[in-house]
């Protein structure tokens, strides 16, 4: 048993019971991904609802997208938009949420107002919550005298002590005010179901917290407790950075006399290095791996692969491979998630993306999707160009060449592979080089297939035979089959190509150059 004290926080690593664990399994699992739309969907953001996803899906339960948007100074357009699509694009798919109404929305909080107010009243009535009347300047003077006496800064909780007669009268007079919530003092305790037993003492850390603004927005933690308990979520999956907040939310459900749902907090993501993921780096946005063309089951299995959850490859002695969701569902479970915090090890994205392509190609559908991905993804990339050679048997070909190549997509963008796509113009060939490249193709047409190491070979017999300049050959070849001066060496590219188009390359110039 692990004990760790931080004042009035103590967090007792207990084993969790099996009777505890048979427990879960009776419920009906509604869990809930409820982000604040304020930026993108990062790595972060991705594991918990990744984790959410998967737990509901292993229990045949539903998983409910919520936008947490009550802070209206942060909202960012288009961002719930962006994370739907983020989501969806990673295969996490919503049961319920904006625009998939299900019997408990609307799924957006600030349109939920009217039950936020609904319910503050509650709290009102039975004392658990007050009006506040104290002003910004008296809460900053608050705060510069705790800074003095070097305390962390917390409300007095001076306005709970006001008579109902002085409350009626500032409310009459139009005094602006916020609600606050009694918090009961003394420790209060909650199984964590990853971190076990954890105790905290909410009220000697914290004053009374504010549940509903002036501007008449209610403030997260009690719109959580209050859509929760309403959106009748059995399970709460979320960063350990609310670990702290949870007996806050503990004591309001007892508020309400309402059943708290059972929580789990997901260890802190870190870099490989041990420093923490920042919203500054450009590469834990998700959009950032879609782009550069890293699959989807990649980045999940990246994550899995940081933060347990699963029998590891090695446990198993099995080879790493790249789980399908159904796979991943398949072996959650929640027991084996870690509680010390998980590093992202970003070598393993790349292996797991070329495991995924591998994977994709065995399959003839996701192979035919993957056909068109790539056909689009070079069509965006080239666009001055209107000679690509984006045929579905060219492109197959070029990605099962791919496989043990390549570590994402993208890279078969890259300027050195640009023949691959680029239909040459037609370049001239001198007279005297001409019945060269005829016999040539005929040479070439004689060969099973074409491989770098043979074909070197075979291009310094022809030169020698026909005493053709090895290196102005090779010019004349580079320039019909791809139009550049530089990238891999011809071989490579005939490699690359394969046998018949590059032969069709090579006749083509013939006929145009007739
Ligand atoms: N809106 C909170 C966030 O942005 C949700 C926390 C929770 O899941 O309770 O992370």
């Amino acid at each position: 048993m692990l004990t760790s004290i931080c004042r009035y926080f103590i967090i007792v690593k207990t084993p969790i019971s099996p009777r505890f664990y048979s427990g879960i399994n009776q419920e009906v699992v509604r869990v809930r991904f409820a982000p604040s739309p304020t930026g993108f969907l990062h790595l972060g953001g991705l594991r918990t609802a990744l984790y959410n996803y998967l737990f509901a899906k292993s229990r045949g339960g539903k998983f409910v997208l919520r936008i947490e948007d009550t802070d209206q100074s942060r909202l960012v357009q288009g961002a719930v938009e962006q994370l739907q699509r983020d989501l969806s694009w990673a295969g996490i798919e919503i049961n319920e949420g904006p625009g998939t109404e299900g019997n408990f929305g609307p799924y957006i909080q600030s349109q939920r107002t009217h039950i936020y107010k609904e319910h503050v009243k509650t709290l009102l009535e039975n004392k658990s919550a007050y009006y506040c009347f104290c002003t910004e300047k008296r809460l900053e003077l608050l705060r510069r005298e705790a800074v003095r006496v070097r305390e962390v800064p917390k409300y007095d909780n001076r306005c709970r002590s006001l008579h109902p007669a002085q409350v009626a009268d500032k409310l009459s007079q139009g005094v602006p005010h916020c609600i606050r919530f009694k918090l009961n003092p003394g420790l209060e305790s909650f199984n964590d179901l990853i971190y076990g037993t954890i105790t905290y003492d909410i009220a000697a850390n914290e004053g009374d917290p504010v549940i509903m603004k002036s501007d008449g927005f209610p403030t997260y933690h009690f719109a959580n407790v209050v859509d929760d308990h309403l959106m009748e979520i059995s399970h709460v999956l979320r960063g350990v950075e609310w670990q702290i907040s949870t007996t806050k939310h503990i004591l309001m459900y007892r508020a309400f006399n309402w059943k708290p749902p059972q929580f789990a907090h997901l260890p802190l993501l870190m870099n490989s290095d041990g420093s923490k993921l920042s919203k500054r780096q450009g590469d834990i946005k998700i959009s950032h791996y879609r782009d550069s063309g890293i699959f989807p089951l990649a980045v999940i299995n990246f994550i899995i692969n940081s933060g347990g959850g699963f029998e590891k490859d090695s446990e198993r002695n099995v080879k790493p491979k790249c789980l399908t969701m159904d796979e991943l569902a398949e072996q959650f479970n929640i027991s084996r998630i870690n509680s010390h915090s998980g590093k992202l090890m970003s070598e393993r994205l790349l292996e797991f993306s070329r495991l995924e392509l591998k994977r994709k190609l065995q399959h003839p559908q996701e192979e035919n999707e993957l056909i068109e991905v790539v056909r689009e993804m070079v069509k965006k990339h080239l666009p001055e160009h209107d000679s690509l050679q984006l045929s579905s048997e060219h492109i197959k070909n070029i990605l099962h060449w791919s496989v043990s190549r390549i570590n994402k997509l993208s890279d078969l963008l890259s300027d050195d592979l640009k023949f691959i796509w680029v239909s040459p113009r037609t370049c001239k060939i001198s007279d005297t080089e001409l019945p060269h490249i005829e016999i040539f193709i005929e040479n070439l047409q004689e060969k099973q297939f074409l491989d770098k190491d043979n074909l070197n070979g075979f291009f310094k017999e022809f030169c020698g035979e026909r005493q053709l300049k090895f290196g102005s050959f090779m010019k004349t070849l580079r320039a019909i089959l791809s139009g550049l001066k530089e990238g891999p060496s011809v071989a490579e590219m005939m490699t690359i190509l394969g046998k018949e188009n590059t032969v069709e390359r090579l006749q083509c110039s013939i006929k145009n150059n007739k």
